[in-house]
């Protein structure tokens, strides 16, 4: 049996980006490798070890997946982790809230939320960009069969609803109930936090009339008072978390769920309907955003999906993660030990790259051909510039 698939975050220093071929250091160099690698049939001289429970190379597609990180939100104005403005470049003393802190603690949850109340609105109008359109005519031209994201903005469903997506960790357009497992729409979790929490509605019109969370630019944003991290979180200096209330889960409150042994769970609520932990030492009808949070699993179910969407390409392209975090680098390294072509487009530094490239290094690496021939792309510049630009020239090679 396989071990479950935990999100850990990981903040340790990445090495300066590989090129690969060397005319992929420019724009031009970088667009023209990376036609040539969705275009093209993956060599068998790659290295092909047996991975059981696979398809073999001769029942695949020859299309591409794709897999995507934080970086090609940036552009949409969201803060990604590492990058020039990421959340541990800016704010080294920031450490997000943990699954079992979360699901143990009142005082997390309300820490949680109250920073998640603010950061809401900037995610909530945010909108896909120009990569996220690109990949929707890449899976139009046919080259593209799946999307495998980490991202929990929903973009990617917005911007190509008919390209399959697999959110690895989750969404945060809904919460989940620990209880029940029932979902419930964000807008409308938001509206009730208002209501329970006036006070703070006051201080986010403040924030709204103070134009923070209207720059797109996180360095005005904490000029403005407010600093915002990945996950739609926000972080106010000095603001009393201690008072601040979250509902309950409104299905739980209306039917009380029966609970792992058996018994009927009962929530506890305040007179406004503000859960209460009074005399839930378990916490019945706790609501928790629909994301896979750090040092928590992702469900069998996703992995296995994530897996099959690797299995059914020849290829991968990684575009804007440093696949910092294990469960999106372990993708890549099964896809390395099927002989898959590997294509990355990230600024800046890839944790543990060379794994996937050394092969191609250590056979005198420098010439260009011999990478595009066995499938292999590495640049280190900016998705939403590059991608449309290579959706451009493969509609001219067809005539489009
Ligand atoms: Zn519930």
């Amino acid at each position: 049996m396989s071990k479950p698939l935990m999100r850990i975050p990981y903040t340790g220093p990445l090495p300066p980006p590989l090129i690969i071929p060397p005319s992929a250091a420019t724009r031009q160099g970088a667009i023209a490798a990376l036609t040539h690698f969705l275009t093209s049939s993956v060599s068998s001289s790659a290295p092909i070890h047996h991975v059981s429970n696979t398809p073999s190379k001769t029942t695949r597609s020859d299309k591409t997946v794709l897999l995507t990180g934080a970086g090609i939100s940036v552009a949409s104005g969201l803060a990604d982790y590492r990058g020039q403005n990421g959340t541990y470049t800016q704010n080294k003393s920031y450490r997000p809230v943990y699954y079992h802190e979360f699901v143990a603690s009142h005082e997390s949850r309300k820490r949680y939320w109250a920073r998640s109340f603010l950061g809401w609105r900037g995610l909530h109008r945010s909108k896909p960009n120009a990569t996220h359109y690109a990949i929707r005519d890449l899976g139009q031209l046919g080259f593209v069969n799946n999307v495998v994201t980490q991202n929990v903005d929903s973009f990617h469903s917005l911007a190509h609803p008919k390209l399959p997506t697999v959110e690895l960790h989750g969404f945060l357009r809904a919460l989940v109930c620990l209880s029940c497992r029932k979902l419930m729409d964000r807008d409308a979790f938001q509206a009730r936090l208002a209501e329970l929490n006036p006070a703070w509605a006051t201080f986010l019109q403040e924030l709204l009339q103070s134009g923070a969370l209207d720059t797109e630019n996180p360095v005005e944003r904490r000029r403005l008072g407010l600093r915002t991290n990945p996950d739609g979180d926000a972080d106010v200096p000095g603001a009393p978390y201690t008072t601040f209330r979250y509902p309950a889960c409104p299905s739980c409150l209306q039917r009380p769920p029966i609970l792992s042994d058996g018994s009927k769970g009962h929530v506890e609520v305040d007179k406004d309907g503000g859960w209460s932990p009074s005399n839930s030492t378990n916490g019945v009808g706790i609501l928790k955003p629909n994301v896979i949070m750090f040092g928590e699993s992702i469900p069998a179910s996703v992995k296995a999906e994530a897996e099959a969407a690797i299995d059914g390409a020849s290829k991968i392209l990684i575009l804007g993660s440093s696949l910092a975090t294990y469960s999106a680098w372990r993708l890549v390294k099964r896809a390395h030990e099927q002989g898959m072509g590997i294509g990355i487009l990230n600024m800046g530094g890839v944790r543990k790259e060379e794994a996937f490239f050394g092969d191609y290094q250590n056979h005198g690496g420098d010439d260009g051909l011999s990478a595009l021939r066995r499938g292999i792309v590495r640049a280190s510049l900016p998705c939403e510039e590059i991608l449309p630009a290579v959706v451009e020239q493969l509609r001219q090679e067809r005539g489009q």
